[in-house]
């Protein structure tokens, strides 16, 4: 193949789902452009690279503006003339740049919508889709769409409730997407009735599962059950929880405050808890159970529950391969949830991918809470051979532009 130079580099200012200004970065070669929205999180790790955000009173401080010039000015002078396919050298060229280990001065939010479109743009330059040109970035030859989770309920600070636990996630054991996608749908739709007749709200929240007030933590996972078996699909339910527990976690105390139980538990007695939860519901996955830097907690976490239960790593891990490494001499977790903007490069993403999968670690790729229309995620998925997605629930716009990407890869793969 003959080098695609980068011809032009540049960002606009645009909003995210939930109203927040975001960055779209547009990668121009004569054989094809890219197109990346760059989506942000609100209950981010500690460890994730840096958002850079404006500061003053426009949009209350989180304009992207300085992120934006920083891409128009220094990123794209310097990438013009660069072989978009050669995703190595781009990203190294944005580190350096960039200079810091948390991608402050030029942001991580810059670099991500950089390193995202130039990906997409080597992709469209070579008339292939995105997943197949991610596959050969990856080394993959073998196709498979991975399985999806569906949160239908949002809690923690994805919604404006007593709940903590942030995601009750519907994972259905079918034999394709497509039909994941169909159960899915009906089950959240039993799931508002089932709401409706206990009179709870059936608002959306930010990632468009239900945000009612609740009795309890786990009564979100009773009205699930009781919503699936008014469905087809009883037999081949499995649920997910993203805990997300860094965000109800009291560092003080070192004490996990369940406000919606009125009660407050250890690290021992949260993952009683969850090994209760799990004896009475089809859990097979809990995402964050422990707060991101109880590494002890966490070991004690998989001694307890690895055998059964998928123990997902998110601000634990924040796709950082080092991070990763220390969680695999600890015994810490078996999967990761791989999110490219908590780490800010497409090829830093690509080397957790790897590390993971070389170490037995199942793959969890995710979008954020705060999203676009961007369907990238759903194509990096299948790219690098994915065990799961999350990408919300089947309701809001952005969320099922991701399942609705995966409809269209599943058709072309079969
Ligand atoms: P975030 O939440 O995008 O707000 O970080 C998603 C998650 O915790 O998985
Ligand atoms: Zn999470």
């Amino acid at each position: 193949m003959p080098r695609v130079p980068i011809k032009k580099v540049e960002a606009r200012q645009i909003l995210d789902s939930r109203g927040y200004p975001t960055l779209e970065v547009v990668v121009e070669t004569a054989k094809g452009i890219g197109v990346f929205g760059v989506p942000s999180g609100a209950s981010t790790g500690r460890a994730e690279a840096v958002e850079l955000r404006d500061g003053g009173d426009k949009f209350f401080g989180l304009g992207v503006t300085k992120a934006i010039k920083n891409v128009n000015e220094i990123i794209g002078k310097k990438l013009k003339g660069t072989d978009v396919a050669n995703q190595k050298k781009v990203d190294e060229m944005l580190l350096e740049l960039d200079g810091a280990l948390d991608k402050s001065n030029l942001g991580g939010n810059a670099l991500i919508g950089v390193s995202g479109a130039v990906c997409k743009a080597a992709a469209a330059s070579k008339g292939i889709e995105v997943y197949e040109y991610v596959a050969s970035l990856r080394r993959n030859k073998k196709y498979k769409l991975p399985r999806p989770m569906f949160n239908v309920i949002n809690g923690g600070v994805h919604g404006d409730t007593n709940l903590n636990i942030q995601e009750f996630m519907l994972v259905p054991s079918g034999q394709s997407f497509s039909e994941n996608l169909e159960t899915a749908s009906e089950v959240f739709q039993a799931l508002r009735k089932t709401l409706k007749l206990h009179r709870l709200d059936t608002d959306l929240g930010n990632e468009g599962g239900y945000s009612p007030n609740w009795e309890s933590n786990e009564q979100p996972l009773r009205l699930i059950a009781e919503a699936v078996s008014q469905t087809r699909h009883a037999s081949q339910m499995e649920l997910a929880l993203d805990a997300a527990a860094n965000q109800f976690f009291n560092s003080r105390d070192k004490e996990y405050i369940l406000n919606a139980d009125h009660t407050a538990l250890n690290a021992e007695r949260m993952v009683s808890l969850y090994r209760h939860w799990a004896e009475k519901y089809p859990i097979i996955s809990i995402e964050d159970g422990l707060n991101e830097d109880d590494w002890e907690g966490w070991s004690a976490m998989q001694k307890r529950l690895g055998d059964k239960i998928m123990l997902v790593g998110d601000d634990l891990f924040v796709t950082q391969a080092k991070r990763l490494k220390k969680g695999i001499e600890l015994g810490v977790a078996n999967a990761i949830i791989i999110k490219p903007n908590q780490v800010g490069t497409i090829t830093e993403t690509m080397n957790t991918v790897v590390l993971a999968q070389k170490n037995n670690y199942k793959i969890v790729c995710s979008h954020r809470s705060g999203e676009t229309n961007d369907d990238f995620i759903a194509d990096f998925a299948v790219g690098v051979g994915a065990d799961f997605i999350k990408a919300g629930s089947v309701a809001r716009g952005e969320r099922v532009a991701k399942w609705n990407r995966l409809l269209k890869i599943e058709e072309e793969l079969i």
